[in-house]
């Protein structure tokens, strides 16, 4: 039986979260999974998705076109690098369709641009698309925003697998937005992102990260909050993949009734203030 719903892109198709997103789109009602894109030349090109991604034949090769493949999409669902990301988001825009970004590690530059393109298309970017950890988020938020910055350190502290190339992750980042936008303060200002060497003491006030590369952990963050003789720990474990795939479709279901605009996950969860 053919799957309706609405039509979404899978973009670094052979990625790790490229693969889960097919998986996860097979096994979805509501999405049916319309084309899926890897880079030029790669040896995945004219395969079928469901095939290589281990759910059996869907009948969508593997393409490295990716105009072709957005123009009569509903969606793409977007997990690749900053570079790429920025590129989908403009055709998304030209297309008039949703771009859900998982992509971490994107510069202001790159966070300009997408911005840029949300005006005609629908977007949703967070560096982390599970409900607990869009929870924790607003946990932190609360917590920075009721313990005092002059008494109380922030750390954000998190693992990942070796693979990973940016850091901190987009996760960790989004949490210590969380604990600035609780205090009221700028991040930019007041991160402290690396600690080497004869630093001297540590400043009120500073947010602080701390990263751990190593293994297949798929995603470990705990944010603490130090006072004088006591530490409150707020943590989550990411298990599996799928938590953050499930969520990217989420979303894009929940984009798709939008206007065009950029959006966060706490708004597709209505989690925002
Ligand atoms: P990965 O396994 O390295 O997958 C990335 C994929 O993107 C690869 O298949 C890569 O192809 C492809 N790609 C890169 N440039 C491309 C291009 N120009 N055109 C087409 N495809 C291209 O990484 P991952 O673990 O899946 O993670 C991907 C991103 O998602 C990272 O930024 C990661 O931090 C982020 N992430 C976010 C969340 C969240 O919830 N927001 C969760 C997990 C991961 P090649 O192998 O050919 O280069």
């Amino acid at each position: 039986m053919t799957k309706t719903g609405m039509k979404l892109v899978v973009t670094g198709a052979g990625g790790r979260m490229g693969q889960t997103l097919i998986r996860i789109i097979a096994a979805m009602e509501g999405v049916t999974l319309h084309a899926a894109i890897a880079r030029a030349g790669s040896s995945l090109i004219g395969r079928d998705a469901g095939e290589f991604a281990g759910v059996g034949h869907l009948g969508v090769p593997v393409t490295s076109d990716p105009l072709a493949a957005f123009v009569h999409a509903d969606g793409v669902v977007d997990f690749t690098t900053p570079a790429t990301s920025v590129e989908y988001a403009a055709l998304a825009a030209q297309a008039r369709i949703v771009h859900v970004i998982g992509t971490t590690g994107c510069s202001s530059a790159d966070e300009e641009k997408i911005r840029a393109a949300a005006r005609h298309a629908r977007i949703v970017k967070s560096g982390n698309m599970s409900l607990g950890v869009n929870l924790l988020a607003e946990l932190v938020r609360q917590a920075a925003r009721s313990l005092d910055a002059a008494d109380w350190d922030i750390e954000v502290l998190e693992m990942h697998h070796k693979h990973k190339v940016d850091a901190p992750s987009g996760t960790a980042l989004l949490l210590g937005q969380a604990a600035a936008d609780g205090r009221g303060v700028d991040l930019q200002e007041t991160s402290v992102r690396v600690r080497d060497g004869h630093t001297g003491p540590r400043n009120a006030g500073d947010i602080g990260f701390a990263t751990l590369r190593g293994g297949s952990v798929i995603g470990e963050h705990s944010v603490l909050l130090a006072g004088e003789g006591e530490i409150v720990t707020l943590s989550h474990s990411a298990g599996d993949r799928t938590i953050f795939a499930r969520g990217a479709v989420k979303a894009a279901l929940w984009a798709f009734g939008q206007k065009p605009g950029f959006y966060s996950m706490s708004d597709v969860l209505g989690l925002s203030k």
